[in-house]
């Protein structure tokens, strides 16, 4: 190992493996087979980058999209590894150079997409090059149930019979138990050793609030990130397009991007995000797998998700670099409903919309939660908390809800629905609990029922709130096959009867809770913990116009040059000269050679 830590310090400029990746390159340096879960931005990477430079043979990497692999690759030329990829946005000739020097024992990492691998010919050249591993990156590809299946995925198994012996190491950051055994047992790994890191992410703050304008909500979420990139998520094209308009006419430097945009298009905004450090993208859920940008500083979602692993995998996108980041969600009754309905009018057999429905059950669980979310996640994924612990970093822990003694207002929810027939959807529930006595009212009757009105001093908004609690709580189901209407469940039946008390989280008439989490804590800044007008910053923006500009003159996103993490230690440490910066972690040989000149330069300006 101490050869593996020499070569972390020497490409990577790190001093010490982090969590996990000591114990995994170790296991697979001795030929295990392993399976990685591990949090995005936890260095997944480097289990597998890292033994390829500790032999002389070739590490083949199995990766889902060409971006991806294009930019882990130029990462680490630049970092002084030689790694290469395969794919098809080569000419035949490139290819050719590539596979001769894979054969030669000129390459440690080689990057395929699996179609590529999975061909004769990709079959052909790794039985004629030294492989000395397998790396199946987004392992979690192979899950038919997940929103990332890639059919090419379920093949590689067949991979193992090509190259018996060869270890493999399968890499995810989709953790839930139902995924993982579906990789081991797809991807053919009987003997894997299994890591699984903590997934928690605490330098990401999560925030569910209620949506009440979800536009004017947005802008005031953005205003206190000041400029920065990230990602808005959407469910539909055309919310994602009023959206992106919607931020651009407020002054943001905002871009769409969905399915339906041309390739070119797509690929612009995407390189534009990776290049540009106050680039938001307003995007559907095909925005992001593989986007490796260190400092996405936020992640909104204006639509329910459909699953916690899919809400994890988005909202983790933020804060690679470890930096503080925001999770930020804004939902409603309707988000329930419409989720519903995709669920319902789908062509999946009942075993499949059974496993959709309890996973949109659990993520409307979280948004509902009056205990920390943070503690809620972990538990989703089979890491429990203690009881009543507290992780001080989402919006429940820093601004507490108040909770009441909801049992008498279920009630009256329960009846309502009870005695309006179990046909009506909540619009109409809530008429009658209100008392309006409108057009619909009075066609079924409805003025004459003992609970009409008996709700007439909450606002409808409010009454929205307390039917998704009692969805949430399973009291209540939303029947799709007959138009939203709303039914009583089993466990109803107790809180009628008042037999079981129910803790509610309080609802108020008007926004007035709400920005007060953020305000606690400050707001993830564009540029981390420094003074404003101190040298320290001034030596920061410096240093930041300065990888700009190497940036594009090297063709790579800045953060190729130095992450900003990195950068910031420079402009903390102040060094003087090459020693100060041979200190800094994420500075390796090369870049030292390269950069470290300017370097220095730039801080003697500012000393
Ligand atoms: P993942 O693939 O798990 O999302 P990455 O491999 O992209 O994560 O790593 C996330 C960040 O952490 C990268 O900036 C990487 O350079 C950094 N990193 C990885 N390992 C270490 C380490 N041992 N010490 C310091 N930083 C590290
Ligand atoms: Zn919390």
């Amino acid at each position: 190992m101490q050869e593996a830590l020499a070569q972390l310090k020497r490409y990577w400029g790190y001093d010490s493996f982090r969590g996990l990746q000591g114990e995994i390159i170790e296991h697979v340096m001795a030929g295990g087979d392993a399976l990685v879960l591990m949090p995005t931005g936890a260095g997944k990477s480097l289990c597998y980058q890292l033994p390829a430079l500790l032999d002389d043979a070739v590490t083949v990497v199995v990766s889902p999209l060409i971006a991806l692999m294009q930019d882990q690759v130029e990462a680490l030329e630049a970092m002084g590894i030689r790694a290469a990829y395969l794919n098809s946005s080569q000419s035949a000739g490139e290819s050719r150079a590539i596979e001769q020097a894979a054969r030669d024992g000129q390459i440690d990492l080689l990057y395929m997409a699996p179609e590529r691998i999975l061909s004769e010919r990709g079959i052909d050249l790794l039985r004629q090059c030294h492989i000395g591993r397998i790396a199946i990156d987004e392992a979690h590809c192979v899950s038919q149930w997940g929103h990332d299946f890639r059919p090419e995925y379920a093949q590689l198994a067949s991979l193992r019979e090509h190259l018996p012996g060869v270890p493999c190491i399968a890499l995810t950051a989709t953790a839930d138990a139902t995924t993982r055994q579906e990789i081991l047992t797809r991807l053919g790994l009987h003997d894997a050793r299994v890591f699984v890191a903590s997934f928690d992410r605490p330098n990401i703050r999560y925030t569910l609030v209620e949506r009440r304008d979800a536009r004017s909500q947005l802008l005031a979420f953005l205003e206190e990130q000041g400029r920065c990139a990230g990602v808005v998520y959407c469910l539909s094209r055309r919310k994602v397009e009023e959206t992106a308009e919607t931020l651009r006419a407020s002054g943001y430097n905002a871009l769409a991007y969905h399915a339906g945009m041309s390739n070119e298009l797509r690929s612009e905004h995407q390189r534009r995000f990776l290049a540009e450090d106050d680039c938001i993208v307003v995007a559907t859920i095909a925005f992001g797998m593989g986007i490796d940008k260190p400092n996405v500083r936020f992640v909104a979602h204006l639509d329910l998700p459909k699953s916690i692993e899919g809400y994890y995998q988005e909202t983790g996108r933020a804060g690679r670099d470890g930096l503080d980041s925001q999770a930020w969600m804004v939902y409603g009754l309707q988000d329930v409903v419409q989720q519903r309905r995709l669920i319902d009018d789908s062509d999946a057999d009942e075993t499949h919309k059974r496993v959709m429905s309890a996973k949109l059950d659990a993520m409307l669980g979280l948004c509902e939660t009056v205990h920390c979310r943070r503690a809620r996640l972990l538990a989703y994924f089979d890491e429990h908390q203690p009881e009543g612990w507290e992780c001080g970093n989402c919006d429940i822990c820093l601004d507490p809800p108040v909770t009441i003694d909801g049992t008498e207002l279920m009630q009256k929810l329960l009846s309502a629905i009870y005695r309006t027939g179990q046909r009506f959807g909540s619009g109409h529930v809530i008429d009658v609990l209100r008392g309006q006595d409108n057009v619909k009212v009075q066609r079924f009757g409805h003025h004459d029922l003992s609970v009409f009105g008996v709700g007439a001093d909450l606002t409808a908004q409010q009454w929205r709130a307390y039917l998704r609690q009692a969805i949430a709580a399973g009291l209540v189901r939303v029947d799709h096959q007959q138009y939203g209407s709303l039914h009583l469940t089993e466990q109803a039946r107790a809180v009628l009867k008042g037999q079981q008390p129910m803790r509610l989280r309080e609802s108020l008439k008007k926004a007035a809770r709400g920005t007060r989490a953020s305000k606690k804590g400050g707001a993830a800044a564009a540029i981390p913990n420094f003074k404003p007008g101190s040298d320290a910053e001034q030596r920061f923006e410096a240093l930041r116009e300065w990888r700009r500009e190497a940036a594009s003159e090297a063709g790579v996103p800045p953060y190729v040059i130095f992450h900003d993490r990195t950068l910031t230690t420079i402009a903390e440490v102040n060094p003087v000269d090459a020693d100060d910066l041979a200190g800094i972690s994420g500075l390796g040989e090369k870049k030292l050679a390269k950069y470290g000149f300017q370097v220095l330069e730039i801080c003697k300006q500012w000393p």
